[in-house]
């Protein structure tokens, strides 16, 4: 599976420690994230991390367009609620695009963690029977 991932600064250290939690299950998979966020949860995990851009220099546009060709499977998205809401259209638009290509969406910790243990369990499996048909 293709995992997105990203957070938004005051969720950073908390993607972090999500990643590290769940280091066993995210290192049998693909993964990209924006610039900072994949530094930094590459250098606290040693996960392997395709790093796009940095969020503001184009990065959530990047995973945008993987996104538009069905080439991500899950995204885990740590937005901050509380923050001032500058990048509130890039975010629009990531979550527009995955209710288009129905991305499985993970907006906060605790549906990061359902949507963990259902990748876990390949309950997210369709996916990949989808990708193989294209
Ligand atoms: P970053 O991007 O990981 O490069 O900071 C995320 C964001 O747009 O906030």
């Amino acid at each position: 599976m293709n995992i997105a991932i990203t957070a938004h600064d005051r969720k950073k250290e908390l993607m972090v420690q999500f990643c590290i939690a769940y280091c066993g299950i995210l290192s049998r998979h693909n993964l990209c994230a924006t610039g900072t966020t994949g530094r930094l949860v590459s250098e606290a995990t040693g996960l392997k991390i395709f790093q796009y851009l940095s969020g503001p220099q184009g990065g959530d546009q990047q995973i945008a367009s993987r996104i538009a060709c069905d080439e991500i499977d899950l995204l885990l998205f740590f937005r901050d609620p509380l923050g001032k809401g500058d990048t509130d259209s890039d975010e629009a638009f990531l979550h527009r695009l995955c209710d288009v290509h129905n991305i499985p969406v993970a907006t906060n910790i605790a549906t990061a963690e359902a949507l963990i243990h259902a990748l876990e369990r390949g309950d997210l499996d369709w996916r990949e029977i989808i990708s193989q048909r294209r």
